[in-house]
């Protein structure tokens, strides 16, 4: 079979949309097309004529070495330039071809999911735990000491009921975490917040924390109504949580056009969501950290309160899903201030 000419050998590896590379056995480079030219961080006036000049990393090296002894193909995953890559390496007749992939993203959904794994499952053992002892010293009491068996049923509901917020919470961070995507539609923000707060009514006045909405009669903006919510939920649930008896929230909705605005429609234009807190407040250092996920200021308080420490990063990643930014300010003993802003509808 006659050889191809170099340059219809240099058209076709150009034409791969991977990253290619093609060399002779003996170290000489056919070609190299621009993708791979890229992912290997090599310049267009940088001169490329012998393996060397692109095997820029010893694996690859060492990979060409063992493909060429043993004629078999060979594929390693490697980082270079802050990207993850995939190379294959290949012999086709007496020449060796490398295809290179860049997995960045792929790898960061798999080192997500590691992570997400690794951390969550210490978490799921405390409240698993709680029901299996519990559920125990049901079966023991229920004949002996009958009187005790409604106190331990509360109990179990309590750490069932915790568990179950836990997993749904997971669930929305895994969701977001991973960025698919988004579901939107033209909502109303302002009749949001005031069914998000009439639906925690109960917990405000459980810790006896009054409630305020300031916003106009309708605020439009395009987004995920699921996301938009728990956004409100998480943020006002800690501004209640995180208060003091006889302290108040305030919530206030405006558009970025018309700050302030109270009354009528407001179409367009940035939108402001704030969440203002009289509660204990956050000491400088634990602003950027609190937005982690399972980070808690107080673990023990946060853990009689019921709080998964999931919250704010479910906050934030669906705030950024909307293309919108999240920022804190607090003083100890004050309160606490959330602002959120996002763009309005038509704008993102
Ligand atoms: P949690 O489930 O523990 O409330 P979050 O992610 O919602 O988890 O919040 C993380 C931590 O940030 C909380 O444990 C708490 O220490 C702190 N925090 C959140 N919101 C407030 C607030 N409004 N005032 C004071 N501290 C807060």
């Amino acid at each position: 079979m006659t050889a191809k000419p170099r340059s219809r050998r240099l058209e076709l590896v150009e034409s791969i949309a991977q990253g290619a590379v093609l060399l002779t056995a003996d170290g000489d480079v056919m070609a190299v097309n621009q993708t791979a030219r890229r992912l290997l961080g090599l310049a267009a006036e940088d001169r490329i004529r012998k393996a060397a000049d692109v095997l820029v990393l010893p694996v690859l090296a060492d990979a060409v070495e063992e493909v060429t002894d043993s004629g078999e193909a060979v594929s390693l995953d490697t980082d270079h330039l802050g990207a993850r890559l995939r190379v294959s390496v290949s012999m086709i007749r007496d020449e060796v071809l490398l295809l290179i992939t860049d997995r960045t993203g792929e790898h960061r959904v798999d080192q997500l999911r590691r992570d997400f794994v690794a951390n969550t499952s210490h978490e799921l053992k405390t409240p698993v735990a709680s029901i299996q002892t519990l559920a125990e010293a049901l079966s023991v009491v229920v004949e002996d000491q009958p009187e005790r068996v409604p106190e331990l049923i509360r109990r179990l509901n309590k750490e069932a009921g915790r568990l179950s917020a836990l997993v749904h919470d997971l669930l929305d961070l895994r969701r977001l975490e991973e960025g698919g995507p988004m579901e939107r539609a033209p909502l109303d923000l302002a009749e949001l917040v005031r069914r998000v707060v009439a639906a925690q009514y109960d917990r405000a006045e459980r810790h006896e924390v009054e409630v305020t909405v300031h916003a106009p009669t309708e605020l439009l903006i395009e987004g995920s109504h699921r996301d938009l919510e728990l956004i409100v939920q998480n943020l006002l649930a800690n501004a209640i949580t995180y208060n003091e008896p006889g302290g108040s929230v305030r919530i206030e909705v405006s558009s970025g056009t018309a700050p302030g605005a109270q009354e009528g429609v407001e179409p367009g234009g940035d939108v402001q969501l704030a969440v203002i807190d009289t509660g204990i407040g956050l000491p400088e250092g634990e602003l950027d950290r609190i937005f982690e996920r399972f980070y808690r200021v107080d673990a023990a308080r946060s853990r009689t309160t019921g709080g998964t420490g999931l919250g704010l990063s479910i906050v934030r990643h669906a705030v950024e899903q909307h293309g919108g930014t999240v920022a804190v300010a607090s003083v100890v003993g004050e309160g606490t201030r959330f602002t959120v802003q996002l763009p309005g509808a038509g704008n993102s």
